[in-house]
């Protein structure tokens, strides 16, 4: 199998040193590609071309309008060739065929929608006395390094290049080691859609060789990193050497709290879908069910009904629930089952890999009871589909408990009670808050991002272009 390449400068490229290594379909263990082991060396270019592309006199004189042009017409091809690219996330991630149909409409949502914005970028005009005009330009920043996960690739590297595309940036890409193949084609496609060349750059590899030499390299601008806390630290750390700023998206143990009151059929459909999606691998999946305790054993039994009809498998079959992405992932998952055990804990369904579905990675839907909330079943990210249920007995405890960790990301709250409702909104802890449904579609427009140490910045939404600029402050005095 030839190797791919890597995308700098507008050309297809080995990598500098010549090494690559092999992406599989973690539901079959077959290989799929052979990618560019990327390191400090093809970081370095890539970081150039996009520095020379940013400082060009062509990109200064591109119009905003143009920029979201070439952005509807990325938003086009991505539509056009969904179903290549589909095929191509499904192999190199697992994930059921819909949910990868999902994440492909939604990249190109995001371009669609952050072309809209690319020429309507203000300033404002600031009154100070008649003869000064004080206003201020929100100008681009300039090299945007962008750290993509692989739960999401094609959403998430979508999700921070297009506002930092609309807002004048010039990019480097460094996907996940697990699910490179998405950000390549996304480089092909902005390069079809006429990105000019240097403004977008894809640089495969691992995260300790190609992603540790983008977090601290000295001529980025701005660093968007989504991944794990322990990362998200040292990303962190590199770009505080070289005082950079950085968006942190770093996950969540987010709860759905359960009242009494609410339509229980509806949450118990919604608690199921928030926990399997993505196999559970997902920054905002509902993780912890906090239920009232007047309906703790009926509506654990409806959830856990509803998660028994799940059907595990290859992604290419459209399951409900595909594989984990990687054998270290499925062990790390295996090792929260060691813990409940040692606790004590319940096992209510599930809890162990689910062999006979193939010899991929595959784990069973899980539920666990009889987790007291210190545990660090209810405190830790799992990132698999295992639900700790616990239960509550008033709004101010099911609050407390949903506090209750180093996060906040995402709270769902499920009542029929307007009031209870609004208050639990106000005290809760997360950057996001549903109220009788979890995620509304997931919806580019809305403002995504952590309390905590859930991350900081905001990414989703017009909110989202404000951490791609910064602003200058002109005055100018003037007199006849
Ligand atoms: P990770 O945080 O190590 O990897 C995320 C990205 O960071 C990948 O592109 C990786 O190559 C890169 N990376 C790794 N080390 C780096 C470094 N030193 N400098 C710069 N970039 C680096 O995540 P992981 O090890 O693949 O997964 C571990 C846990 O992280 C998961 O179990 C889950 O809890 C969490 N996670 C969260 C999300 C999310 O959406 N918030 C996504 C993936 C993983």
């Amino acid at each position: 199998m030839k190797p791919l390449q890597i995308f700098i400068n507008g050309r297809w490229t080995d990598s500098v040193s010549g090494n690559h290594f092999a992406t599989i379909n973690p539901a079959t263990m077959e290989e799929i590609a052979q990618v560019p082991r990327g390191d400090k060396a093809d970081i370095d270019k890539a970081v150039e071309a996009a520095r020379a592309a940013f400082e060009s006199e062509e990109w200064k004189n591109f119009l905003p309008a143009d920029r979201g042009r070439i952005m509807h017409e990325i938003a086009r091809l991505i539509r056009e060739q969904k179903e290549e690219l589909i095929q191509l996330e499904t192999r190199d991630t697992g994930k059921p065929l819909a949910q990868a149909a999902v994440d492909v409409e939604v990249a190109a949502r995001y371009f669609e929608y952050y072309a809209g914005v690319a020429d309507k970028i203000l300033g404002e005009t600031i009154p100070i006395r008649s003869d000064v005009l004080d206003f201020t330009l929100r100008e681009p920043l300039g090299v945007t390094a962008h750290i993509v996960p692989w739960n999401y690739p094609i959403q998430i590297a979508a999700r921070s290049l297009a506002p930092a595309f609309a807002a004048g940036n010039t990019s480097v890409i460094k996907p996940a080691e697990d699910t490179p193949l998405t950000a390549l084609r996304l480089a092909a496609i902005c390069e079809q859609a006429g990105m000019p060349k240097g403004t977008v750059n894809v640089v495969t590899g691992y995260g300790s060789e190609a992603g540790a030499a983008l977090a601290a390299h000295p001529d980025i601008d701005h660093i968007t990193f989504t991944g794990s806390v322990d990362t998200g630290t040292e990303v962190m750390k590199a770009a505080a050497v070289n005082i950079k700023p950085v968006t942190l998206e770093l996950g969540g143990k987010s709860p759905n709290i359960v009242f009494e009151d609410a339509d229980l059929e509806e949450a118990a459909q919604w608690v199921v879908r928030s926990i399997i999606q993505n196999t559970g691998q997902t920054c905002s999946a509902g993780s912890r069910l906090l239920v009232e305790r007047s309906i703790y054993s009926s509506f654990t039994s409806m959830v856990k009904a509803n998660m028994e009809k799940l059907r595990v498998g290859a992604g290419e079959d459209n399951p409900d629930i595909g594989p984990i992405i990687s054998e270290k992932q499925l062990q790390r998952i295996e090792s929260y089952m060691e813990v409940a055990q040692k606790e004590r804990a319940t096992i209510l369904l599930g809890g162990k890999r689910c062999e006979e579905v193939g010899n991929g990675f595959f784990f069973e839907p899980t539920i666990i009871d009889g987790v007291t909330t210190d545990s660090r079943l209810a405190q830790e990210e799992i990132f698999g589909p295992v639900l700790v249920v616990l239960p509550f007995d008033s709004p101010q405890e099911a609050v407390k408990i949903a506090n209750d960790t180093a996060y906040g990301l995402v709270t769902g709250v499920w009542t029929s009670n307007i009031h209870k409702a609004h208050w639990v909104a106000s005290r809760v802890r997360s950057g996001q808050v549903f109220v009788n449904n979890y995620g509304a579609g997931g919806g580019v427009e809305m403002t995504f991002g952590g309390y905590r140490k859930s991350g900081f910045g905001r990414e989703k939404g017009l909110e989202a272009l404000k951490y791609y600029t910064q602003v200058k402050n002109v005055a100018i005095k003037f007199q006849i």
